[in-house]
């Protein structure tokens, strides 16, 4: 199969699950995560009218970014403070944001360039010591504290479950995941708003999406296993 007809696939599979769960179809975006791929791989779903892909590496974001102006690349990877400002400007959204100083940074460099970053709150859904991310009771007040940052936004919340072989063992993280974005959602904090949901992967996606994702980030069903030495 081609990466085109694998992501139709999985736009079928979320298509599914959001009927499934009752929710309205075209509700939830594919990010296509295109770590470690070549460009000609996305150029060819480019091509098929699909916009949104997932980075991991500043280094190849930017790469990428630059060879596919037309390209919409959201930042997923883990994101050091002194990669901000090669980072702010390519993705049009940061998935990864795991401290308040890493937001602060971001907000510094927005509003040197002038313009409004799209952030989400990295959150630790399985509270395994290697991942990174806010506690669910920590994010709360990391919105507080972000609030009156200018030149960001934040969009919502993301998290990376463990890799599992039953995706069921991740709906109860996803679920927690859906109940932390409304609770946020009703403290009304100014610039702070809990309409995306970035959560599921090859694995777990359709699980995610009937737990209300609004963004899963799909790679090796898209465009198959990684090659790390490639990297
Ligand atoms: C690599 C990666 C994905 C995609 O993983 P697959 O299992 O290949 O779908 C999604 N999110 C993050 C943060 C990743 O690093």
């Amino acid at each position: 199969m081609s990466v085109t007809e694998n992501l139709k696939e999985v736009e079928r599979r979320v298509e599914e699950a959001l009927r499934r769960a009752g929710r309205p179809a075209g509700s939830v975006t594919v990010l296509a995560v295109s770590k470690t791929k070549p460009v000609e791989m996305i150029r060819e779903l480019l091509d098929a009218g699909h916009l949104d892909f997932g980075e991991n590496y500043v280094q190849e974001l930017k790469e990428k970014a630059d060879a596919l102006p037309e390209a919409r690349f959201h930042m997923i990877g883990h994101l050091q403070r002194n990669k901000v400002k090669t980072t702010v400007g390519r993705a049009v959204m940061i998935h990864s944001v795991d401290s308040v100083r890493l937001a602060e940074e971001i907000s510094k460099e927005s509003v040197k360039k002038g313009l409004v970053s799209e952030i989400l709150l990295e959150i630790n859904g399985g509270n395994e010591e290697s991942k990174f991310g806010f506690d669910f009771s920590e994010a709360e007040e990391a919105c507080r504290q972000i609030s009156p940052l200018p030149g960001v936004h934040v969009a919502g919340l993301m998290c990376v479950a463990p890799y599992v072989e039953d995706p069921e063992k991740n709906r109860p993280i996803f679920r927690k995941m859906f109940q932390l974005a409304v609770d946020i959602a009703n403290k009304n904090i100014d610039n702070i708003s809990m309409k995306v949901l970035s959560m599921g992967m090859t694995g777990d996606f359709e699980t995610a999406v009937e737990e209300g994702a609004t963004i899963v980030r799909v790679g090796t069903a898209v465009f198959g296993e990684r090659n790390y030495r490639r990297a």
